[in-house]
């Protein structure tokens, strides 16, 4: 839940060396999304933009209590997701692989504790009708929904409600695609895998229930299932991919407000949320200033009421930048193109200008392109993800926050 803050300026102490571009296209190419009958009575409270931590994780990574899983003991995951400064894990694995006794598995595991990196509690939700991710700040009774998988949606999702979970759609587009309501869903794996190209049905999936009024964040998830073996004995034919895709790849940061577990999951429900190739690769940042002050009063995935003016948009690309490379922001609104802009610099910047409908539902997000970035942890991740670096949460208008 986002909590009572107040807008208040920022972006003072920060210094944009990257170069500005103007909006090149403001052209809408699509009608906003037909009018629901519900009315919005006022919008999300705007959490603070400066009070919080940006942290990095990885939400979809199986250990050796996942029985196809190879080399990859929890210990090892979180060794692993220290050194490469990942700030927080969550450990899902297959919940029928245990019949639904998390608890007594993996959570119960000695090795599943850490001072450094902050272990959310969940599990991949495995049922016949598809994959889901639960993402939790403390454990819950994760066998109950166990036990509810085959029943109508409507019962699943009272469990679900009654859990206080997060619930999260697992790569949708693929086999073993999440076959429930998306209307149970906080958000859903929109960048599968080191294979960024295998997830363009994703994207896909994610714009049509945007586009439907459905605030859903997109996060990512390795999957990774293998480690590197200790000695050669004990390689398996999956080893390789321990080497390809692992922790991290890809990225997912949240903008939590505090270093906490709930933090991050609520970061996580709000959305405050973008998606990085590695945890070395730029971390995509989407603002938008609402009255154009110069000082911004949104950022990606917060919602408010349009008024019907121009709205100026900022992106921002943060970390370590391959100081002569070209990045390209392609801008999504409403699930179509409205526009692509090329930045360089030490902070690569694009900013933008678009007026919202004043009536209809709107969002914008953003795909960054450009040089990849190494994970020398993963050697063969940088080929792998090839040009993309990123993309964003949306900026809403007009959506119901009682979807
Ligand atoms: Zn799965
Ligand atoms: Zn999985």
């Amino acid at each position: 839940m986002i909590k009572h803050f107040r807008n208040r300026p920022w972006l003072m102490g920060i210094i944009c060396t990257g170069a500005l571009l103007s909006c090149r296209n403001n052209a809408v190419t699509k009608p906003a999304s037909a009018r629901t009958s519900t009315t919005i009575k006022k919008p999300l409270p705007i959490a603070s933009l400066t009070q919080g931590v940006w942290l990095k994780g990885d939400l979809h990574v199986h250990s050796r209590h996942s029985k196809e899983s190879t080399n990859n003991p929890i210990a090892k995951i979180i060794a692993f997701s220290r050194s490469v400064g990942i700030d927080y894990v969550a450990i899902t694995d297959h919940d029928n692989h245990v019949d639904g006794d998390v608890a007594h598995h993996t959570w119960a595991d000695p090795e599943f504790t850490s001072d450094s990196v902050l272990l959310l509690y969940g599990a991949e939700w495995t049922t016949t009708r598809g994959h889901g991710n639960v993402f939790s700040a403390k454990p819950y009774d994760h066998k109950r929904l166990f036990d509810v998988r085959d029943q109508r949606d409507v019962q699943v999702g009272a469990v679900k409600k009654d859990l206080g979970i997060h619930l999260s759609a697992n790569h949708p587009s693929g086999k073993d695609h999440f076959g429930y309501s998306y209307d149970m869903l906080e958000s859903l794996e929109v960048w599968n895998s080191v294979l960024w190209s295998k997830n363009a049905n994703a994207i896909m999936i994610w714009d049509d229930m945007l586009s439907s009024g459905r605030k859903l964040t997109g996060r990512g998830g390795s999957d990774a299932h293998h480690g590197v073996p200790d000695t050669p004995a004990q390689a398996t034919e999956n080893s390789k991919q321990a080497t390809a895709n692992y922790v991290g790849t890809p990225t997912t940061w949240v903008f939590a407000t505090a270093r906490t577990p709930q933090a991050v999951v609520d970061a996580l429900t709000n959305g405050r949320v973008s998606v990085s190739a590695n945890p070395f690769a730029p971390r995509v940042e989407l603002y938008a200033d609402l009255d154009q002050d110069g000082t911004m009063d949104l950022m990606m995935g917060d919602n408010t009421q349009a008024t019907g003016k121009p709205v100026r948009f900022r992106v921002q690309l943060m970390g370590t930048t391959t100081a002569e490379g070209k990045y390209t922001v392609q801008v999504v609104k409403n699930g179509g193109p409205l526009g692509t802009f090329s930045a360089s610099g030490k902070t690569p910047t694009v900013e933008f200008t678009d007026t919202p409908d004043a009536t209809g539902r709107s969002y914008y997000r953003v795909v960054v392109e450009g040089p990849p970035t190494a994970y020398p942890q993963v050697p063969e991740a940088m080929a792998l993800s090839g040009n993309m670096v990123g993309l964003s949460n949306p900026i809403y208008f007009n959506f119901d926050p009682n979807f």
